[in-house]
């Protein structure tokens, strides 16, 4: 199973030394894990200049010497994205993608006439649903417009911070709104994750949900990453294995996998976890029962 997103203690809001997550991947079956810490350009927000690039790439090659065999340890970025950050964007990336196996593309902040706000329970406040995603999916299609990012992060996650009284979030409402986001990730190839801490989390339900892969699969695309977003080592792997159930019961047959920002196809049969013992229980005479 590949997690392709885990926070280590090169996040402002993380405390796991890569080592720890390292383990608890091995213990959950992950085959790949990519630390992928936030970079932060919002000068707002408390990442803003947090970010060690030097360090953290040390870190990553002493968990790869240290799990050499186990795992395969890799090189990310979750990398905040909007319109009023662009240049900032463009301009680290210039200077560091080359050090990383994936970048993820996040919006975390909504534009607003007194400035950028995070969107969080509070900005939901006088404000409907629509009035959230569709200015949400307006910078995330300009995130991928740019083609700066290998895979998308957490789609829909403004159902995650809806309040109670928002609660009613269908994305068929968001369906028109989505369109030009797959037209634009299928022009680009860029992937987007299925993010499964929204399966542990309020909304119940991963980020994004089958609807949306089934209308981007109907739509013609095929690139997509999976990750746990985890911030504690207990939940590394977690929600993969019903990820790959759901991904492949919505016609996907293969996830998005990158070594040094190069892609390749890696079949889900190929990924699912093995039953522990089942690898080396002997078949009993007579065959199976
Ligand atoms: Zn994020
Ligand atoms: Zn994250």
């Amino acid at each position: 199973m590949l997690d392709y997103h885990v926070h280590s203690e090169f996040s402002v809001d993380c405390k796991v030394p890569m080592a720890e997550s390292c383990r608890a991947a091995v213990a959950a079956g992950v085959t790949e894990i990519a630390f992928t810490d936030h970079v932060d350009h919002e000068p707002s927000d408390i990442g803003f200049g947090y970010y060690r690039a030097e360090e953290y790439l040390r870190a990553v090659d002493a968990s790869r010497r240290q799990f050499d065999g186990q795992l395969t340890v890799l090189a990310g970025a979750e990398v905040d994205f909007n319109t009023g950050i662009a240049r900032d964007v463009e301009r680290f990336l210039a200077d560091h993608a080359g050090a990383f196996d994936l970048v993820i593309g996040s919006v975390h902040y909504a534009r607003t006439p007194t400035g950028p706000v995070p969107i969080f329970p509070e900005y939901f406040a006088g404000r409907t649903l629509g009035d959230v995603f569709r200015p949400y999916y307006a910078e995330v299609l300009a995130s991928v417009e740019t083609g700066w990012f290998d895979t998308i992060g957490h789609l829909d996650i403004p159902k995650r911070y809806a309040p109670a009284s928002h609660r009613d979030y269908d994305p068929l409402a968001f369906r028109e709104a989505l369109a030009p986001v797959f037209a634009a990730m299928i022009r680009t190839e860029t992937a987007f994750e299925i993010n499964t801490s929204g399966l542990r989390q309020t909304p119940k339900a991963s980020m994004p949900g089958p609807s949306i892969v089934r209308w981007y699969v109907d739509a013609g695309g095929s690139l997509i990453t999976t990750g746990t977003d985890s911030h504690a080592a207990q939940t590394v792997g977690a929600g993969l294995p019903v990820t790959l159930d759901m991904l492949a019961l919505c016609g996907v047959e293969a996830l998005a996998a990158f070594r040094g920002r190069r892609r390749r196809a890696v079949p889900i049969a190929d990924l699912r976890p093995v039953a522990a013992g089942s690898a080396t229980a002997p078949v009993p005479a007579g065959g199976p029962a």
